[in-house]
């Protein structure tokens, strides 16, 4: 079933990109395991599957550690900073960086494990109050604010837009994020503001994420099935 969903999903992406002008390989898939067993991660892995994402650190460091080291990990959930020391050693990508504190926790988390971390600054582009996030128009003070930071290369932004009941509903949410990107990008305030990475689109509304510019797309119930948590 795994295999299916993988397979099916790579061809959606190749067309989609296609269709939109982009190259297909500028797309890459986070299989979101979260509540997903180290068996079926690892079956997804022998399908080709590479980047996985975590939203529980408690979780992923059980998990992670049974498995192979060529997988990339990717931490998409809400992070405290008493917990940036484990985050910084465990993943290869932080997505969900949305305060200094965290940044500086990260930091200084990398620079004693002698690594350069790549991180995400999660964005609340619908200003939920229940949501994580920066605010958008915050975005660019925190960018400032992490120039210092070393060890931290901040790839670009991830989203978790307002929820809607068709894919089309996340289309100008996503079109936020791409914009505030851009601006971000002119000022400079990336580790490569040539090739600045879009963390958006979900199992319901990845196509509608990659036309709008999406570079990570986190794909979870439609590569793994329903989750059972
Ligand atoms: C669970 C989760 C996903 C995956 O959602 P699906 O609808 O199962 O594809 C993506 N991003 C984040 C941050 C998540 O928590």
């Amino acid at each position: 079933m795994i295999c299916d969903n993988l397979e099916r999903i790579r061809a959606t992406v190749h067309e989609t990109a296609l269709r939109c002008g982009r190259n297909p390989n500028s797309i890459n898939i986070v299989a979101v395991s979260k509540h997903v067993s180290a068996t079926k991660i690892a079956a997804a892995s022998q399908y080709g599957q590479v980047i996985f994402g975590e939203s529980y650190l408690q979780e992923a460091t059980g998990k992670i550690t049974q498995i192979d080291d060529a997988l990339q990990c990717h931490f998409i959930g809400h992070l405290q900073s008493n917990k940036a020391a484990v985050a910084a050693e465990l993943f290869h990508v932080i997505q969900t960086v949305d305060r200094l504190k965290i940044a500086v926790a990260l930091d200084s988390n990398a620079a004693r494990l002698n690594k350069q971390l790549d991180v995400l600054i999660q964005v609340n582009v619908g200003r939920e109050r229940q949501k994580y996030g920066v605010m958008p128009e915050n975005a660019e003070e925190l960018l400032r604010e992490m120039q210092s930071l070393a060890c931290l290369r901040v790839r670009g932004l991830m989203t978790m837009p307002p929820y809607g009941r068709e894919p089309e509903e996340s289309r100008p949410w996503f079109r936020a994020l791409k914009q505030l990107a851009l601006h971000l990008a002119d000022e400079g305030l990336f580790y490569d503001n040539n090739a600045v990475e879009l963390s958006m689109g979900l199992s319901g509304d990845y196509i509608v994420a990659i036309e709008e510019g999406a570079t990570l797309i986190r794909i979870g119930t439609a590569i793994f099935g329903e989750r059972t948590q």
